[in-house]
């Protein structure tokens, strides 16, 4: 199974990282024809409106999408979370997303001022709290009832919100794990994408 890295803009290499020492083949990708060769895609994390026009510009918006309704495996960190999200608010007026997860996102929730934040998420499928970092994140403000929350804030200002949620074959974390180290994520994704590809 190959897992591609769609590498528009943001942080690919860590993600590459990640899904490397979580035991996955991961390679970056930006252009159609490299999509048609993976199994599965993580869209990293960066600024969600910059990765709207280059999925454009590189002709990438129509194939993901098609390769999404066709039940690619996705994993999305919080620019890609955004990029996942059918709904998206405080967005740019003419920013698009790949969609596929029935969820409306807030851009930037934590406040503007906020560059970055640190706090311990609950995530149903791990015992042990994930300590998460946040730069710029969105949080998910309403979810359909196909998307199961993994994941919520547990201490401070943001208690309660949801940052975790997978619908399906489309898992998305407003946080960063491609940055800290923890590989579960990763890995619970790859065995997602395992179990999706496999059959
Ligand atoms: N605020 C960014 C956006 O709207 C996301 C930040 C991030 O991915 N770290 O795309």
């Amino acid at each position: 199974m190959k897992i591609g890295v769609l590498a528009l803009q943001g942080d690919v290499r860590e993600h590459v990282g990640a899904l490397t020492s979580g035991g996955a083949s991961a390679t970056a990708i930006r252009r159609p024809s490299e999509l048609d060769e993976v199994d599965a895609l993580v869209i990293p994390g960066g600024e969600s409106t910059t990765m709207s026009k280059l999925a454009i510009e590189f002709g990438m918006l129509d194939p993901v999408r098609k390769r999404i309704a066709g039940g690619m495996p996705v994993y999305g960190s919080c620019a890609g979370m955004i990029m996942l999200a059918d709904r998206v608010l405080d967005g740019r007026p003419d920013q698009q997303t790949f969609g596929g997860i029935d969820m409306t996102v807030r851009r930037n929730a934590f406040g503007r001022q906020v560059d970055s934040f640190e706090g311990e998420v609950g995530l149903t499928p791990f015992e042990e709290p994930f300590h998460a970092v946040f730069i710029r994140a969105p949080w998910v403000e309403s979810v359909g009832q196909d998307v199961e929350a993994l994941g919520r804030v547990t201490d401070g200002a943001a208690a309660g919100r949801i940052v975790a949620v997978r619908q399906g074959n489309l898992l998305a974390t407003a946080f960063h794990p491609e940055l800290t180290g923890d590989l579960r994520v990763h890995r619970y994704f790859v065995e997602m994408a395992r179990a999706a590809v496999d059959g």
